[in-house]
């Protein structure tokens, strides 16, 4: 009599048409007249009706249908008794699985059971070290749950997550393992004590082993050639408790990339001291340095800086000249109205201070270059002092500013002077001195730009003469002051319309018939932004030209509050939130990013108002 788990494997055989009921009827009729007891299946086998692959792949196709406990009698590895004992264990204790109890009751060695698993079944066998395992994989779940489970994800193969289970028979497991990962993996099998180490070393980080010290250069490379090609300004590498995570910031938001054990802290750190000419044996104290990188045929340099925090340095590296290209002054993102007067009333004016002004990261450099651009010519002669140079200009003198061996701010602008430019090229005014230079300069005919650290344009000449600078210096000296954000553009793969809620409403001192007239938009998000719903920024623009009552304002030391009034009655000064809403109105940005990036001081104007003054 044949018993339930051969009748099973057969039905499987058939509906996998790797066998007819032909063939098994034959099969059947020579076990009745053969004495020894030989298993139907091996008879098949015998007969060449199925091979022994075949049965494996029929198995594992089907594993659902079987239960473990048969299939390790069918096999051979135990006998129906201590089956029978063991599944009477099981009941007392449902919430143990029975390969446990098999194990546990030394009813099977575990090697009896994984070699059932692989070996009979073919199931892959793997023992994978701790660093071969897919970190980001692994990220999809906590520690517990996979613990809970019982299986671990270890990495992709042909681009399939292979996942080892120490019982891919158990329908938990499986089920798990298709929630977090879809039912496209690969199936492997590794030993209960495998899984668990693995995921204790994956917890507490391992100790024991080792990473050797190239495959960390390699790393770093790696690292900063992926930040590199996906246009990052900033890598950041952060020590935490139990791991390193390295996250890139793009398109002004950090981004994660990687997550590393904790081992490899203490190398990273040397290996970028190194590169980077930082002093490696110093650990208590801050550090800066530079780094000169060549990828791709191009050398990228980047500044480094090292701060020492509570579970070792976080190491910080600005990619410097990752400007893929210097914008073309028109396509800096003013609307066209402005970009007239921008042009006429201060680019091709012959002297004067014209400030870019605005926080870290708001675009100004990109601005500035743009500006030199379109200034240079034969004729004349430009000349900078930046800190540092981050993208080299043809015809253009540019000299880089470097405090350790004492090429200061102070000291480099004392020889601008006499250098007979017609253009000065201040990369930021960041003390009274630097100040003065630009306005003196500026005074003696000469044509100055330069960078501030300010809210918004009003802010940029209070600020001026808070530093020393008499007002009607300012008042005669400056031309204008274009302050500046960048933010983030709705890609355009995945935006969807976007209705402004009541809050959004109130926020912007709308009402509903105020904004309905326009369509704004939000992505969704997509592969394309990285499920961001951002791809690519704009820069949104305040630009205070210093006309006569402008001036006056100043003169007279009118409050900043006064200024900006005399400036949007006289001047048709448009705030950065007036831009910006302008720009969310035509669908390029969202409302969101505007709260996020803009400063509101004062109630905008209503779009159609906003659109006269832009000249669309
Ligand atoms: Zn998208």
């Amino acid at each position: 009599m044949e018993n339930d788990i051969t009748d099973q494997i057969i039905s499987c055989l058939i509906k996998d048409n790797l066998i007819t009921d032909k063939q098994v009827q034959h099969a059947q009729k020579i076990k009745s007249k053969i004495v020894s007891s030989k298993r139907l299946i091996d008879i098949l086998k015998d007969l060449k009706y199925v091979s022994e692959e075949q049965i494996k792949t029929a198995l594992t196709h089907n594993k659902h249908t079987f239960k473990i406990g048969d299939l390790l009698v069918e096999f051979g590895y135990l006998t129906h008794e201590k089956l029978e004992a063991a599944l009477k264990l099981q009941k007392t204790n449902k919430d143990q699985r029975l390969g446990d109890i098999l194990i546990e009751q030394k009813f099977l060695a575990e090697d009896d059971f994984l070699d059932l698993l692989s070996i009979q079944l073919g199931f892959p066998h793997v023992e994978p070290d701790v660093q071969e395992i897919d970190k980001e994989l692994i990220s999809k779940a906590s520690i517990k749950w996979y613990r809970h489970h019982n299986i671990l994800p270890m990495y992709l193969q042909e681009g399939k997550p292979l996942i080892a289970f120490s019982d891919p028979f158990s329908k938990d497991s499986s089920i798990a393992a298709k929630k977090i990962f879809g039912s496209d993996f690969v199936t492997a099998v590794a030993s209960q004590n495998v899984i668990s180490s693995l995921l204790n070393k994956l917890e507490h980080g391992s100790k024991t082993n080792i990473i050797k010290e190239d495959s960390v250069q390699a790393i770093v490379d790696s690292i900063i050639q992926s930040a590199i090609l996906e246009e990052t300004s900033d890598i950041h590498f952060e020590p935490f408790k139990n791991k390193l995570t390295v996250r890139f910031r793009q398109d002004g938001i950090l981004i994660h990339y990687k997550d590393y054990p904790l081992e490899i802290i203490p190398m990273l750190t040397s290996r970028l001291k190194i590169m980077s000419g930082a002093n490696i044996a110093e650990k208590r104290l801050h550090q800066g340095g530079r780094i000169s990188f060549d990828f791709n045929g191009t050398e990228y340099d980047l500044r480094a800086s090292f701060y020492v925090s509570v579970f070792g340095e976080k190491i910080v590296l600005r990619i410097l000249n990752n400007v893929s290209e210097i914008i073309n002054i028109n396509k800096i993102g003013m609307q066209p109205k402005l970009m007239d007067r921008f042009l006429q009333d201060v680019l091709d004016t012959p002297s004067g201070v014209i400030l870019v002004t605005g926080p870290t990261g708001s675009g100004k450099t990109t601005t500035v270059y743009s500006c030199i651009n379109h200034i240079k010519k034969p004729e004349i002669s430009i000349i900078t002092a930046e800190e540092p140079v981050e993208y080299i200009m043809n015809d253009v003198i540019q000299c880089s500013i470097n405090p350790n061996i004492n090429l200061t701010y102070e000291e480099t602008l004392r020889h601008v002077v006499r250098q007979d430019p017609d253009v000065i090229v201040i990369g930021e005014i960041r003390d009274s001195y630097s100040a003065d230079v630009a306005v003196h300069a500026a005074l003696t005919g000469h044509k100055v730009l330069t960078s501030f650290h300010t809210e918004d344009s009003i802010g940029g000449l209070i600020r001026l003469m808070n530093m020393d600078i008499e007002a009607f210096l300012v008042s005669s000296t400056v031309v204008c002051v274009l302050a500046q954000r960048l933010l983030r553009k709705v890609c355009d793969k995945c935006a969807r319309p976007y209705n402004l809620t009541p809050t959004d409403l109130y926020r912007l001192e709308y009402k509903p018939p105020d904004v309905s007239a326009y369509q704004f938009v939000k992505g969704k998000g997509c592969s394309h932004c990285r499920y961001t719903g951002y791809k690519g920024r704009i820069a949104v623009f305040e630009m205070l030209i210093l006309n006569e009552f402008v001036r006056d304002a100043i003169l007279t030391q009118k409050s900043s509050y006064e200024i900006r009034k005399v400036s949007i009655e006289t001047s048709g000064l448009l705030t950065l939130l007036e831009d910006a809403i302008h720009k969310a109105s035509l669908g390029i940005t969202t409302i969101e990013e505007i709260f996020r990036c803009v400063p509101k001081l004062l109630k905008p104007r209503s779009i159609s108002e906003i659109k006269r003054l832009q000249g669309n």
